[in-house]
């Protein structure tokens, strides 16, 4: 069996937009006119000293004497790490290549629920954290992609910016660039939002639900069922 591994072009916003890729990898890209150039350490470097810089700006406005204090001293640097490393890891490397294999006949519901959501909302820096659930449907000559690919996408587009809508559409046009061929695609997320916890109302335990179906579970009424409940399935075999 033949396997097929492509890069796919699959940014739905400007970059430097709080959910795109950066300015500095966009600049990158446009340079070299290929997606799958990379930031170097030393690029991803500069970026955490310049940003470190500004963040300790930020806490001087603040009135906090960061350089004289010990817990203090390193946090500027440390923040910009984590934005650049971790929380905001999808705007500065591209998404990995992805192994297609046909189909080969398979025309039911591939689908994965669950997937551990860790994000942050681009209207307050807060961090969005639950769980998302994709699926899509194989064509007649579609293509089915390895397992895992479906958690770097949601890894990839969820370790931005974003507000929750954003960030479902993106999964969900990511998936249907990919899964060629494909006659639908189901994204759903589950998230809370800390912003709405910890400042504002400051409701504990309130969860957002948002979700975008196209193809087969948005025609489908039994379609669409079959997706939902495989969730309620998955989450009860937890
Ligand atoms: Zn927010």
């Amino acid at each position: 069996m033949k396997k097929d591994k492509k890069r796919y072009d699959v940014e739905v916003t400007d970059s430097g937009f709080a959910n795109g890729i950066s300015t500095q990898l966009a600049q990158k890209i446009a340079e070299a006119g290929n997606t799958g150039v990379k930031l170097t350490q030393e690029e991803k470097d500069v970026i955490v000293e310049e940003a470190a810089i500004h963040f300790g700006s930020f806490l001087t406005a603040l009135g906090v004497e960061w350089e004289g204090d010990p817990n203090s001293s390193d946090t500027p640097r440390r923040v910009a790490k984590a934005y650049v490393n971790d929380l905001w890891k999808g705007r500065f490397e591209p998404l990995p290549d992805v192994t297609a294999f046909p189909s080969d006949g398979y025309d039911g519901i591939v689908q994965e629920s669950n997937i551990p959501l860790t994000s942050m909302c681009s209207h307050h820096h807060q961090t969005i954290t639950g769980r998302v659930s994709v699926a899509y449907i194989p064509g007649p000559n579609g293509q089915v992609v390895g397992l895992s690919k479906l958690n770097r996408i949601v890894e990839h587009f969820g370790r931005r910016g974003a507000i929750q809508e954003q960030l479902t559409v993106a999964i969900h046009s990511a998936i249907h660039k990919i899964c060629e061929g494909n006659v639908g695609v189901a994204v759903q997320i589950d998230a809370g939002h800390n912003c709405v916890s910890c400042r504002g109302t400051k409701h504990q335990g309130a969860s957002m639900q948002t979700a975008k179906l196209s193809g087969n579970f948005r025609q489908d009424s039994n379609i669409r069922a079959e997706f939902f409940n495989n969730i309620a399935i998955a989450s009860r075999n937890k």
